[in-house]
């Protein structure tokens, strides 16, 4: 089976526990109504014998049947459908009886809406009149719509607690939902090795930025940092060590600009440091002493993050055309950091906006 389908057959097991639990609860309540009146009409054992299966075995044979098909989806959408014909067979079965007869069909069309939308409610109408058309082929034709007490009370539980755990059984469902969706997105921001924001929401960021400080006029500056020689970590000790190096790095990182600064991971080994508000002389302290912090961590015997790092430094200025340019700049000055011999900071030259 491929990926796709493994994941629809996930999505329909899912689906056929959720619909099995209301199937039990909702023949559970709807026995009631229909055995008033059959008890009122005097019916035959055969009937009686039918409701039973149906409301005490079939919600477990539909189950399984859903499950052991190739899509459980698929499956469960048929056995709704095949009790939306149990439906329309038990109006003919009760003779029309209007009150338990409304209250099963609108039931079942409630659970066909929530479950397929328009297309399975739809459906549900044609699979009750099937169901109305086999019960009066088999039973003939009555029609006694009067409802007398004991069906109306008999009717009382079915329309009073179905609706409320199909209601507690959506909520619970739209709940997972928006938590899957905020854990997606938190997903589609990070960069999965380190756990920072990625290039593609780390450069949004900067370009926010960027627009920010050409429209009030403050300063803000930009660090970005290289590890130096990681290639050589990588061979030495291998990919695995390579990546234990980033995300120990990306931590330091963390701690180092846990104050303010938007950090990102702009490719392999190297990062970007957003400083919103920082000037170029604030920004080059601040990237300094990450280097020393760096260069401190990298000399130690256990180091899981053994190298130095360069950084180069740009500050937004009225001269760039947009965020593309503050990153060459600052693209720049890491060169020639690493030119320089590395373990360094590099500030590009600017013509700087307003200090904050
Ligand atoms: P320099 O001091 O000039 O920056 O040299 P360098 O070796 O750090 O730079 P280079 O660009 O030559 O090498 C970067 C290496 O980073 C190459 C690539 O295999 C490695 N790399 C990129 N992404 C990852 C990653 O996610 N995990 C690991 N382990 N290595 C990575
Ligand atoms: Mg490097
Ligand atoms: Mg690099």
């Amino acid at each position: 089976m491929n990926a796709a389908a493994n994941q629809e057959s996930g999505k329909g097991r899912r689906f056929v526990e959720r619909v099995y639990r209301l199937r039990v609860a909702g023949c559970g309540l709807g026995i009631f109504c229909v055995a008033s009146v059959f008890a009122q009409q005097g019916r035959g054992y055969v009937l009686w014998a039918l409701l039973i299966f149906h409301c005490f075995v079939w919600p477990h044979v539909a189950r399984r049947a859903a499950l052991a098909s190739a899509v459980p989806y698929r499956g469960e959408l048929v056995n709704l459908l095949i009790d939306s014909a149990f439906g329309g067979f038990w109006v003919a079965a009760m003779r029309f009886n209007v009150l338990p007869s409304v209250l099963i069909l609108t039931m079942l069309s409630m659970d066909n809406i929530a479950a397929g939308g328009l297309m399975l409610f739809t459906w549900g109408v044609v699979a009750h009149v099937v169901g109305l058309a086999a019960g009066l082929l088999l039973l003939g034709f009555a029609f006694e719509p009067m409802s007398r007490m004991p069906t109306i009370l008999a009717c009382l539980p079915f329309m009073v607690i179905y609706p409320i755990a199909l209601g507690w059984s959506t909520y619970r469902i739209s709940r997972k939902l928006a938590q899957q969706t905020r854990a997606l997105e938190r997903l589609s921001r990070t960069d999965g090795l380190t756990g920072i924001l990625n290039r593609r929401t780390w450069e949004g960021v900067l370009a926010d930025e960027f627009e920010r400080s050409r429209a009030s006029g403050y300063a803000s500056s930009l660090l970005l940092v290289d590890l130096d020689h990681f290639k050589h970590l990588n061979d030495t000790r291998g990919h695995t060590a390579g990546d234990a190096a980033l995300q120990a790095f990306a931590g330091i990182l963390r701690e180092h600009f846990r104050d303010g600064g938007h950090i990102g991971r702009y490719g392999g080994e190297e990062f970007g440091v957003v400083l919103p508000g920082a000037t170029l002389a604030q920004a080059r302290v601040v990237a300094e002493r990450l280097v020393a912090t760096v260069r401190e961590y990298a000399s130690m015997d256990d180091a899981v993050c053994p190298c130095t790092a360069s950084v180069g430094v740009a500050q937004c200025d009225q001269a760039m055309r947009d965020h593309i340019s503050w990153l060459q700049k600052a693209d720049t000055s890491l060169y020639a950091a690493k030119v320089g011999g590395r373990d360094r900071v590099v500030v590009a030259h600017a013509s700087p906006v307003a200090d904050a």
